[in-house]
């Protein structure tokens, strides 16, 4: 059998002023070392030669640029095309991809990767439980899967479920069935974690609903909930042999998830910001975990916005340390400037001009980080110590903070750019708050400004009803 592996992965958000660029992107094409860490179970399938085309990957950010699109699109086409006679295709995808100028970019790939490979060749995808699914997504594939975790720790089991998927489908001549059930909710990733209730009963209760031959598999999506268009949403999907018992678990996973709509919610006391900083003042042990959410980089922040520092340097709480701020021009300048030397500067406020402008700041650089193209300093001002980046940069490691010569636990107060907390994150914080910040991926999302989407939808029309409605592909 001959399955090649593909695909564009992105979390774009429609709220941010910051393009994705084709530099963006990290490219793996064939015979690159990163195409087995992506998939290092490719040799548990003997018999079946795998076949690299192209995976695309950025950080999320705002919408991707046309251009960019359509030269990774050509690419991955081409390749593809190469390599016919294929069996089967597998997609390495995201789900919520947008691309300037365009609605539904997922449904346009696979539409178009359909055409190149025709009808009998079996197309698997698997996404992240982020991604809003489209009635053309579903027509043009013919098996997905999605992550069962978030903060997401089952991706590289999601891709290899995707695959054995597929390659099971070949061997026993399986031409799989799809209900599709659409759930008019809008929720944003932070209360929908799976790490506590509703959301964890949920997606835990998805592995029951598979028995391997009626029922194949199961993906409940939350979707993404920062993009403008008319298919954001959340979904169910049931993929398997029998069309009743697809469309009931696809209808079941549905009910459920519309019947906890109201019960979502933050998985940490969410406040404004000065808020945060008043309370975590008075927490006894260290360190006290802040997210400031609405800039977060992993959902599509610029990584700039300056207003929780501004708010910090009017507070002054005595021991805080900041990550980060994205602002390459404000890095040569403390590197230039040399360790220990004292800077008058403006940082941030650039890449998002519309949540907040530069912040002034005097302050001394303390540390550099300079091994790598993503140039980093620490300037403290006060007692607060600011980690500056030149490309946008998410924290979720300790390794990443010790790089500059930085331990988060010797700090009473770490804030980071992100929303709930990843699972190091979680494990230090002696105790966590999330800060309703301004940005691109501001939590109350009642407050954005919504112009395509379809409605009703929940939280945006409280009373409206709905009942489930499987959709067959
Ligand atoms: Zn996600």
């Amino acid at each position: 059998m001959r399955i090649a592996i593909g695909g564009i992965a992105h979390e774009s958000c429609s709220f941010s002023p910051l393009p994705t660029k084709l530099d963006d992107f990290t490219v793996v094409r064939p015979g690159a070392p990163e195409f087995s860490q992506l998939y290092p179970f490719l040799s548990g399938f003997p018999g079946t030669r795998f076949l690299a085309t192209l995976t695309a990957k950025a950080i999320p950010g705002g919408p991707i640029k046309a251009g960019a699109y359509q030269a990774l699109k050509a690419e991955l086409l081409e390749r593809l095309g190469a390599l016919e006679p294929l069996d089967g295709v597998y997609l390495d995808m995201h789900g919520a991809m947008c691309v300037s100028g365009r609605d539904d970019a997922e449904g346009d790939l696979l539409a178009a990767v359909r055409e190149v490979v025709g009808r009998n060749c079996l197309i698997s995808a698997s996404y992240d439980l982020h991604g809003n699914v489209s009635e053309r997504v579903m027509s043009n594939l013919d098996l997905i899967t999605g992550y069962r975790t978030a903060p997401h720790i089952d991706v590289l089991e999601t891709r290899e479920r995707a695959v054995a998927l597929l390659v099971r489908c070949l061997r026993d001549r399986i031409r799989p069935r799809k209900a599709f059930v659409k759930i008019p909710v809008a929720l944003p990733g932070e209360k929908t974690s799976t790490e506590w209730e509703p959301g964890r009963g949920i997606y835990a209760s998805i592995a029951q609903a598979i028995d391997g031959e009626r029922v194949l598999d199961a993906t409940v999506q939350v979707g993404y909930v920062w993009a403008d268009e008319p298919r954001m949403s959340a979904c169910a999907i049931a993929i398997g042999q029998d069309e009743d018992a697809i469309a009931q678990v696809a209808s079941r996973l549905a009910q459920r998830y519309w019947r906890s709509r109201a019960e979502f919610t933050f998985g940490a006391p969410a406040l404004t910001v000065d808020d945060c900083i008043r309370r975590a003042r008075k927490v006894d042990a260290k360190p006290v975990i802040i997210s400031d959410s609405g800039d977060n980089p992993t959902a599509g922040g610029a990584g700039d916005v300056t207003y929780f520092l501004e708010r910090a340097m009017a507070l002054q709480p005595p021991d805080m340390l900041y990550a980060s701020i994205a602002d390459a021009a404000a890095v040569e300048r403390c590197i230039a400037a040399g360790p220990g030397a004292r800077v008058s500067l403006e940082i941030g406020g650039k890449l998002d001009r519309g949540n907040s402008g530069p912040l002034a700041i005097t302050g001394t650089v303390e540390s550099i980080s300079a091994h790598d193209a993503n140039r980093q300093v620490v300037l403290k001002s006060g007692g607060i110590r600011i980690i500056l980046t030149s490309k946008r940069t998410p924290f979720h490691h300790r390794r990443q903070f010790l790089e500059l010569n930085l331990n988060p636990e010797d700090h009473r107060i770490v804030v980071v750019k992100i929303g709930y907390l990843v699972p190091e994150l979680k494990a230090m914080a002696r105790a966590a708050y999330l800060a309703l910040s301004p940005g691109a991926v501001n939590q109350d999302i009642a407050s954005l400004d919504f112009r395509r989407i379809q409605r009703p939808c929940y939280p945006f029309d409280p009373d409206m009803d709905w009942a489930p409605n499987a959709q067959f592909f």
